[in-house]
């Protein structure tokens, strides 16, 4: 089996896919709430060519999947895309990455399809702050999603859970009773400058410590726990008696690029190396061409660079490089 390392020596067995980049929503840290642009349909990558491209990863040692967007449920026959991509040999895990509202209609047909696990954004517990944050959408129909994907047996249930300084910091005590409570992880998610203006950036970057000084003031003992690796990034903790766990990820605080697995498949056909980076490998003129299709992925292996500097931005700190003017909806997080 070839594999994917890159120059520093990390081997990339993850594959996140960007199925469209049009929402339902339109989350004040992800998107403008007016005159967005978005990718035309027939500039989209088709399901054949996503499968096409997933085929090649395989054989290069691509095993996990997360399908994102974008609102990635708004894609119409998710399931179907799902069904083929669990059919590839070599694929072994395909995770969903969703704002939830669609999931309960959705939900069961996901999972016959093979769908293996959900991550569901909810930033806030409360209706109103709903609205603010995601400026449309309705925080009963996320909720339902919730219930509809344990219903049908999606285990472990994932919460991203984006924290904004003087927007939902005052909800972290809620979220971590959440977990202590239910079945669910709950992901703390620092808030990023991915293609974004800085001033909101910087107004309400909060930095994730914040979440282990109110998990020790409500008394919860807490345990980082060392076994679970998983997919890279998140940093899991365990509460002692909870029934549910959460999770930090904090690539501005304390950034985890030293482990970094995962490359990016934007909705219009182009492998990202790295989430933050402005390079990108456009796929479509090697559909069809195997040895090319490969050489793309190598080629991401060749470019990908050691780390992103997220934190020079809060720093004002001068850059090494270009970054992204992709919004997050755009790239799929
Ligand atoms: N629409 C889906 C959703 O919201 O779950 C999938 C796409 S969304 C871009 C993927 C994840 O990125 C979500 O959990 C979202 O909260 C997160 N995200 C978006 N913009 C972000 C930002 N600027 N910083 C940190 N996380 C962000
Ligand atoms: Fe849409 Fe997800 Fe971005 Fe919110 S975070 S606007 S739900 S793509």
């Amino acid at each position: 089996m070839q594999t994917l390392t890159d120059r520093f020596g990390r081997h990339h067995n993850y594959l996140r896919i960007s199925v469209t980049d049009r929402c339902n929503l339109r989350c004040l840290y992800c998107m403008p709430e007016e005159g967005v642009e978005f990718t035309e349909a027939s500039n989209l990558m088709s399901y054949d060519e996503i499968v096409e491209v997933v085929k090649s990863g395989a054989l290069l040692g691509i095993k996990k999947l997360r399908i994102t967007g974008g609102e990635p449920l708004i894609r119409p026959d998710l399931d179907k895309l799902i069904a083929r991509l669990s059919a590839i040999s070599g694929i072994e895990d395909i995770a969903l990455t969703t704002n939830g509202v669609f999931l309960a209609k959705q939900a069961k047909a996901l999972k016959a399809a093979g769908l293996n696990r959900v991550n569901i954004s909810l930033d806030t517990l409360d209706p109103a702050r709903f609205k603010f944050i995601a400026r449309r959408g309705d925080l009963k129909r996320v909720m339902e999603g919730i219930e509809a994907a344990a219903e049908v047996g999606f285990h472990p249930i994932k919460l991203n859970c984006v924290l904004l300084k003087n927007v939902n910091e005052d909800e972290i005590a809620q979220f971590l009773k959440l977990a202590y409570e239910q079945p669910l992880h709950v992901r703390f998610i620092e808030y990023m400058p991915i293609g974004h203006d800085d001033d909101n950036w910087k107004n309400h970057y909060l930095p994730l410590s914040r979440v282990l000084e109110i998990a020790h003031e409500q008394k919860y003992q807490v345990r980082r726990r060392e076994d679970v690796h998983g997919n890279g990034p998140s940093e899991d903790w365990e509460m002692k008696g909870g029934i549910g766990s959460f999770g930090l990820i904090h690539p501005i605080s304390d950034h985890f690029c030293k482990n970094c697995n995962r490359l990016r498949l934007t909705a219009d056909g182009n492998i990202k190396p790295c989430l933050y980076w402005v390079d990108e490998l456009n796929v479509r003129h090697a559909l069809g061409d195997p040895i090319a299709m490969r050489d793309i992925f190598y080629k991401a292996m060749d470019i990908k660079p050691e780390n992103h500097e997220m934190a020079a931005k809060l720093l004002n700190g001068a850059q090494t490089h270009v970054p992204t003017d992709r919004r997050m909806s755009q790239i799929g997080g």
